[in-house]
């Protein structure tokens, strides 16, 4: 049998460091094939381009740069450049964890969501930003690349059911302590938006703030907080399966 092929993208643009990490360590593993966007674009979720063209340009064997987002790529990758599925899509390592409610806003998790949407197993992979440890003490992300490649092993006998991806984020600090299953956390902003007034007197607004994290026994911050790897297997079917009968019941009454 010929060696496997992955599909590897990410939100953080083609040369971030995430991915030529991630890159390295797959080719231990089989053809990995590269489609990723021309430029950073964390935070734009699941977003597709629909209103103009998309190009691809060649940057180097199986390496592929697109003016478009995470799952334009993926969809550029299966349909057009690969013209078959993969074995795996794999999605980062993404700067920073993707974690809790945050997974909504993911390029990178919505790279892995539009793997699964195609039929193919997906993974996304972050690293916790690590700008508050100290040099020593930081997991590069080869090592993180090394994690991904490990849960990649230990899952790859136990296909994923249909439409499922799992979301894998590594801690910032060594020693990275041990791979934990967890579920999709909780997460609010604390004064969410920074108003500032520009040169010319108009105010202009930055979203962001600080994430403060549910206390949730269980959670992927949790984990992540802990020192542990995170893996969260998610679903695309947002439906409120328990909200189902209440709703039904309302409307039964209306008549
Ligand atoms: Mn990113």
């Amino acid at each position: 049998m010929s060696a496997p092929t992955f599909l590897l993208t990410n939100d953080d643009g083609a040369h971030a460091k995430g991915l030529l990490a991630l890159r390295d360590a797959m080719a231990t593993r089989g053809r990995v094939v590269v489609v990723a966007p021309d430029r950073e674009l964390s935070g734009v979720g699941h977003g597709i381009t629909l209103n103009r063209p998309l190009r691809i340009r060649e940057d180097g064997p199986d390496f592929y740069v697109v003016d478009g987002t995470p799952t334009d790529c993926v969809n550029l990758g299966i349909l057009k450049i690969l013209g078959a599925l993969p074995k795996a899509v794999i999605a980062g390592i993404n700067r920073g964890a993707n974690l809790g409610d945050d997974v909504t806003y993911s390029g990178t998790v919505a790279g892995a969501m539009e793997g699964a949407l195609l039929g193919v197993p997906s993974m996304a992979v972050s690293l916790e930003s690590r700008g508050h440890v100290a040099d020593a003490d930081r997991v590069s992300f080869g090592d993180a690349a090394g994690v991904a490649l490990r849960v990649l092993d230990l899952l790859s006998d136990h296909a994923l059911p249909a439409r499922t991806l799992v979301n894998v984020n590594v801690p910032a600090r060594k020693p990275l302590g041990r791979l934990r299953v967890t579920r999709q956390g909780r997460r609010s902003y604390e004064g969410g938006i920074v108003e500032k007034v520009d040169p010319r007197g108009t105010a202009y607004y930055w979203i962001g703030g600080t994430p403060v994290w549910a206390d949730d026994d269980g959670a992927d911050q949790t984990a992540v907080a802990r020192g542990d790897v995170s893996i969260t297997p998610l679903m695309l079917d947002l439906t409120h399966h328990g909200h189902l009968a209440e709703i039904a019941r309302v409307l039964d009454r209306e008549g």
